[in-house]
């Protein structure tokens, strides 16, 4: 029986009697209370969850991204480097923030091509690593390029929350990490985002920047030791950054507090479903899931497969296959106006000609594997990708012998 591979997880139950309360007192914005709003606690959860010293809380990742380069205090038209293969919500940030998104490369294997990276690195600015669908780039080689360099690294994190690099999170690796609470990350509130750092300037300027005005910046200090640096900070940058508004809402807040006791359990069960799938469709002659880097522990929710050997009817032909019998796949370079080809995002003042990530969009496949499904159901799913294959490049093998 093949599962439903789309639906979310509940919220937990202990979300609905906080919803309650403030449905009850009206008390929806994060400044109305003079202190501990559900926004504000969710701050503190977070960064005690990430053993970082600050997060601000905003209304998407994509706000997240912005706010991170506003406070970086770059120069309009400044460059801004990006990985070929993303969402097109990270370009738009960049373009946002008026600021030139630069693309570099991808591999066969999702991740940053660092020749092509060091290439372009002398001509930017900064850079945002987005570790696309959870997949983490050589973080090692890039945060030692950038440091020589002094450029600052944001880590678009969206998809990433739960994953380790040599035992560290994924998100606290850079000067900033960005996380989505939108409902198709492991934190669901719909819609919602998260910057993280450990840097008082940075995240005074974000406060503010996001929305903090006259002193609402006061409900951001928490009792203990980051208090007076963090004071300092936004006394230093009263009244002089705009307002862009970009605040969560109490009510999304509630939503996600509930849900931080359960990453380490969605965490762990989807790397084993990830894991699971992955062994036996490897098996396939014709499709293959790239190696995770060494350094990297997982936490995916989402599956990607490369389709080898199969030319572009042939992959055509696998997706419907699979469709048909229960399993939707997408492979980014050939849905039609897919926002992860970044040949559809005609926005870009510059568009640059990345031949090796095309060619991984073309064969690159993308399907959902929720941490709720029961290995029973993977190995459904497995045998749906596997016989799809098999449908589309058994007979062909048969010719051949
Ligand atoms: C979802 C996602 C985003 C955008 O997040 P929003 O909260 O919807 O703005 C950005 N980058 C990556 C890698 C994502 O997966």
């Amino acid at each position: 029986m093949l599962p439903n591979m789309h639906d979310a997880e509940p919220i937990p139950a202990a979300a609905r009697a906080e919803i309650d309360r403030l449905l009850q007192t009206g008390d929806l914005f994060r400044y109305t209370a003079p202190e501990d709003a559900p926004v504000a606690l969710l701050e503190r959860e977070f960064a005690a969850e990430m053993g970082v010293k600050y997060a601000l809380a905003v209304s998407s990742c994509s706000a997240a991204l912005f706010l991170s380069l506003k406070a970086l205090g770059l120069p309009r038209d400044a460059r801004v480097m990006i990985p070929g293969f993303t969402f097109a919500a990270v370009p738009s940030s960049i373009v946002h923030a008026d600021l030139v998104p630069v693309l570099c490369e991808c591999g066969p294997n999702y991740r940053i091509d660092l020749k092509d990276f060091e290439a372009k690195l002398d001509t930017v600015s900064a850079v945002i690593v987005s570790h696309m669908r959870g997949h983490t780039s050589d973080m090692d080689a890039i945060m030692a390029l950038c440091d020589t360099r002094g450029i600052p690294v944001i880590e678009d994190a969206a998809h990433s929350l739960g994953t380790t690099w040599n035992g560290r999170k994924i998100g606290t690796l850079g000067k900033i990490g960005c996380f989505s609470f939108q409902s198709y990350k492991l934190l669901n509130a719909g819609e919602g985002g998260i910057l993280i750092t450990d840097d008082a300037d940075i995240v005074a300027r974000a406060v503010i920047l996001s929305g903090a005005y006259e002193h609402m910046w006061r409900k951001h200090l928490r009792p203990g030791d980051n208090g007076a640096e963090l004071e300092q900070a936004f006394q230093r940058w009263q009244n002089k950054l705009p307002l862009y508004n970009l605040r969560m809402s109490n009510l999304s807040a509630a939503v996600i507090r509930p849900q931080i006791p359960e990453i380490a359990r969605r965490v762990t069960d989807g790397r084993r479903n990830h894991d699971h799938v992955a062994a036996q469709i490897n098996a396939s002659p014709w499709i293959w899931v790239p190696e995770k880097l060494a350094p990297e522990e997982r936490a995916p929710d989402s599956l990607q497969f490369n389709l080898d050997g199969m030319d572009e009817a042939q992959v055509r032909a696998f997706v419907d296959i699979a469709e048909q019998a229960g399993v939707k796949v997408q492979v980014f370079g050939l849905t039609t106006d897919n926002a992860r080809a970044y040949w559809n995002w005609q926005f870009l003042p510059e568009m640059p000609d990345l031949p090796q990530t095309r060619a991984m969009l073309m064969c690159a496949c993308d399907t959902r594997l929720p941490a709720r499904l029961t290995l029973a159901e993977c190995d459904a799913v497995a045998a749906v990708l596997i016989q799809s294959a098999e449908a589309v490049m058994g007979e062909h093998r048969a010719y051949g012998t």
